[in-house]
């Protein structure tokens, strides 16, 4: 007799029919499910329906068949993704019938290594979840003060992570050998830890373990308590956390802090501090609902905040500035710290100036013996390293300025399907992006490629993101900037190579974060990139779509008096702007006559100085012409400063600006009226804040301004903001109410930074394009 098992009609047939009516499935889930507790959620919920069959990871997700009764199987594939954990991402569920097998229950087995391509992704590092938390202060648990505690909701994974499928032999937990006690939690599918991956407890996992020249030695609680205490004493201890090594000093004690600095070579930029608990850190900042749910999200970033004026914190911190990048402790560890140690602890990538931070022990010994007083390390390998995340909230919406621990690796979703593309990125605040099928990976944050140590980190993230993926690049996609190491890289890489403008890369990334095609109007304001001319761009207004562009508009150029040096001193671009508007110098009486004179020379010879259009220029000029900074020390700093000032400057209205266009160029946008405008205040003793807020306004008018006279001639009425410059708050909440005003529909960043951190994703999204479409007309050529 032909086998009729699963086929409806026999069995209605059957006088067996509670037995025939078993049916067997097949269930594929694709996403962010493995290393989120998605395998026993999903053995517990097959369990409840009485269900059998099993579950594993393999290289495309989860692989799930189910057995049982008709009407337990529908209710199981339809109420699949209500049962998932909350950080799992569903992508797709697919089901299949199959022969049912019989068997008795319902197991989680092996991963499946077929050696077919990966589709699965890997969660982000978690933040410790509320119960890990209870128990890590609880006397009478066995993990009591443990800080390596973690479940299946919560802990590392990216920085963890070596290869996919995702289980224990793939981490850095591997040489790890589970007691008995933290076997049975693995395998109880009722218990909160059944397969999580790293799950650790005393008797087996790492441990802590402090040093320090002349210090004596500590293992476990012991290191632990010795770290804290030096804390107190205001000391700097390096600590070796999940993604990398962290500087920790007592942020209330100025003079830990300028040690820090001087050790660090960091003199001004700001950092963060971290507190226990959010109620610790409404002490010294004021938070918002949606800063508050960000600082408390898993991925736990630095979120910048408005700081309270009448706080302990010391005034070294952050100087010249209004806000402070304040954050809550990540890992168990960081929570220890503040038991005993003090209120609010500085933490900084354990690094000197802009290299990346350090990885291993050694590493981190060799390269922070000068700046920390102590180390406290433990034996558990970094496998990825991930810098803390920066967001800040923008028009009420959290934006991500620095993408790493806790964002890396979510995917975002492409439009268009093609080879696996690798986009370089650019040079400053680099990140890579790899593209597979239609989602796009972009890389945790790899920082400033000046050096040899961040070009070698640059080189690893690649290959690990290519691990991760599952894939092997076929097309490289970089910016126009031949200088740019990414670039050469690039080239030099042998694979067929795609050039993308940068300013086009900007916008492309805004509309593929926002899942558009274009065209739109696309505002592309940032330092420097460049442009197709072989100038320097950074005050763009473009239509732009994912394969082409034009460019609608400009700001201004100036001159880069002495060349790109000029970036590091804005008094010579402010002193650019004064003469470009025909003033004199004397803004300037604070510097050397003899110098002022060097640049009049320089004026006088414009072959020799490169114009550039970019934004961010302007900012520095304008920095400069009100006395807040006339030599930087990290990027961005002046426009930075003079953000901070206009903060506190009340509402005015614009200076005047000019537009003008000559046959078929671009408009350009003349920001010589305000130039005369603002040494005029100066002159006249208005306040600084007063001129940087109004020269906000104006850049936001200007802005609103060219968009519309470019909408009257043709062009779209929907506005992409990205560029490194809309990290300025007030600027993006000024040009998104002046675009609103004027009926445009205003696309931003949120998940993706606008800075070029987000560069590659753009840089993808063209290659792609252009993959797939073609390169058309007036498209820059392949490099
Ligand atoms: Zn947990
Ligand atoms: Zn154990």
């Amino acid at each position: 007799m032909p086998n009729h098992i699963g086929d409806s009609w026999s069995a209605c047939m059957s006088p067996l029919a509670e037995s025939v009516t078993r049916v067997r499935r097949g269930v594929r889930v694709s996403g962010t499910v493995q290393g989120v507790g998605f395998r026993p959620a999903i053995c517990r919920f097959a369990t409840r329906l009485s269900l059998t069959g099993f579950v594993r990871n393999d290289e495309e997700g989860v692989d799930i068949e189910i057995e049982g009764g008709v009407e337990a199987i529908a209710r199981f594939v339809s109420e699949l993704r209500g049962v998932a954990p909350r950080i799992a991402r569903i992508e797709a569920v697919e089901s299949t019938p199959l022969p049912p097998v019989g068997e008795q229950e319902f197991r989680i087995v092996e991963s499946a290594r077929s050696g077919a391509r990966v589709h699965a992704s890997i969660p982000a590092d978690l933040a410790p979840c509320d119960e890990c938390l209870a128990e890590l202060c609880d006397e009478t648990d066995r993990r009591y003060h443990y800080p390596f505690i973690n479940c299946t909701l919560c802990g590392p994974r990216f920085t963890i992570v070596r290869d996919v499928p995702y289980d224990r032999q793939a981490t850095t937990m591997a040489p790890f050998t589970l007691c008995a006690a933290c076997r049975r939690e693995y395998d109880d599918p009722a218990d909160r830890r059944f397969h999580a991956e790293p799950n650790a407890c005393p008797d087996c996992g790492p441990q802590l373990a402090f040093v320090g020249a002349g210090l004596r030695p500590a293992v476990g609680e012991a290191a632990l308590a010795r770290a804290v205490r030096l804390l107190g004493r205001g000391r700097i201890v390096a600590i070796k956390g999940a993604g990398g090594f962290l500087l920790a000093v007592d942020a209330t004690d100025a003079g830990a802090v300028s040690r820090l600095r001087a050790r660090k070579r960091r003199p001004d930029k700001p950092l963060a501090v971290m507190a226990r608990t959010l109620a610790e850190l409404q002490h010294i900042v004021h938070l918002d609902a949606v800063e508050r749910a960000e600082l408390k999200s898993p991925a736990r970033p630095i979120v910048l905040a408005r700081a309270r004026q009448d706080g302990p914190i010391a005034v070294n911190v952050a100087p010249g500035l209004g806000e402070l990048g304040v954050f809550l402790p990540s890992t168990p560890l960081q929570h220890l710290l503040f038991d005993g140690g003090p209120r609010f602890l500085v933490m900084t990538s354990g690094n000197l100036s802009e290299e990346p931070i350090a990885r291993d022990n050694a590493d981190a010994h060799q390269r922070l013996a000068g700046v920390a007083d102590a180390f406290l390390i433990h034996d558990r390998d970094i496998h990825a390293r991930a810098d803390d995340s920066v967001v800040r909230v923008v028009s009420g919406r959290a934006r991500v300025l620095r993408r790493s621990r806790g964002f890396v690796p979510d995917t975002v979703a492409l439009p268009t399907v093609g080879p696996c593309v690798l986009a370089a990125g650019g040079e400053l605040k680099s990140a890579v992006c790899l593209t597979r099928g239609k989602q796009a990976m972009l890389s945790q944050h790899i920082g400033d490629l000046d050096n040899a140590d961040a070009f070698a980190f640059f080189e690893e993230t690649v290959a690990r993101l290519g691990a991760l993926a599952g894939r092997t690049p076929e097309v490289v996609a970089h910016d126009l900037h031949s200088d740019y190491r990414a670039t050469r890289w690039a080239r030099a890489s042998g694979l067929p190579c795609i050039a993308v403008q940068h300013h086009h890369a900007h916008i492309a990334s805004c509309l593929v974060e926002n899942g558009r095609a274009g065209p739109v109007l696309g505002v592309a304001f940032d330092g420097t990139g460049m442009g197709l001319d072989g100038t320097l761009w950074g005050g763009e207004i473009l239509i732009a779509d994912l394969g082409s562009f034009h460019r609608v508009a400009h700001l201004r150029s100036l001159p880069l008096l002495g060349g790109e040096a000029a970036v590091r001193a804005p008094w010579r671009i402010g002193a650019a702007a004064l003469l470009d508007a025909g003033e004199p110098l004397d803004l300037f009486g604070d510097v050397a006559p003899e110098r002022r004179r060097a640049l009049e020379q320089l004026w006088a010879r414009p072959h020799l100085s490169p114009r550039a259009t970019g934004a961010g220029r302007w900012f520095d000029a304008v920095a400069a012409l009100c006395g807040l900074r006339h030599e930087i020390s990290y990027d961005g700093q002046a426009a930075i400063e003079l953000e901070a000032a206009a903060a506190v400057g009340g509402e005015h209205p614009p200076y005047d600006f000019g537009l003008s266009s000559e046959g078929d160029a671009p408009l350009a946008i003349d920001l010589r009226p305000a130039v005369r405008a603002i040494a005029a205040d100066l002159h006249a003793k208005v306040g600084v804040p007063v001129v940087a807020a109004r020269f906000h306004r104006t850049l936001a008018r200007a802005i609103a301004v060219a968009c519309s006279a470019a909408r009257e001639v043709g062009a779209p009425s929907t506005v992409a903001l990205s560029g490194g410059c809309f990290q300025n708050r007030l600027l993006s909440e000024l040009a998104t109410a002046e675009l609103v005003a004027r009926g445009f529909d205003v696309l931003s960043h949120a998940r993706i930074p606008c800075n070029d951190g987000g560069l590659a994703l753009g840089q993808a999204a063209v290659a792609l394009h252009r993959l797939a479409n073609g390169f058309g007309e007036g498209r820059p050529p392949c490099a």
